[in-house]
């Protein structure tokens, strides 16, 4: 699409529809709910039980060996990590980062919201592998 074509097309749709985007207006958030309630039952494709399903799958394959997906929990994925063989819960936007990032998905090996990097986490996980003391964290002091 040239230039000349795009800016026409953009200057139609803001005449059209209030903010020129006709999937953001009321109209078509309406026609589309009722379309779905018509064809499934429910409001919006995602609340089908082949929707959630295949979403199940998709994570289920997503996942490498060492998790088994459990369930889904409203916005929340419970996951079993057979490597420490506990079972966490994580909710799916801290999920789909970890997976994006190649993180340790698990919320017990890998808890959010410490105050250490994956980097630091993962010495601090080889250092308690080779040492039975207590290891201290976060602190900038010279330890001698
Ligand atoms: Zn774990």
């Amino acid at each position: 699409m040239n230039e000349e074509i795009f800016n026409k097309t953009k200057q139609t749709n803001k005449q059209k529809y209030d903010n020129g985007i006709y999937l953001k207006t009321q109209n078509f958030k309406d026609k589309s709910k009722q379309t779905c309630i018509k064809k499934y039952g429910v409001e919006y494709y995602s609340q089908t039980n082949i929707s959630k399903k295949r979403y199940f799958n998709k994570i289920s394959n997503e996942l490498s060996n060492n998790y088994i997906l459990l369930k889904f929990l409203n916005k929340f994925l419970s996951i079993k990590h057979k490597t420490c063989g506990k079972n966490f819960i994580i909710h799916r936007e801290s999920y789909r980062t970890r997976i994006k990032r190649n993180h340790e998905i698990c919320t017990i090996c890998n808890p959010i919201n410490k105050h250490w990097s994956v980097a630091e986490h993962r010495l601090f996980l080889y250092i308690k592998s080779i040492y039975n003391n207590i290891i201290i964290r976060n602190t900038f002091k010279i330890i001698c």
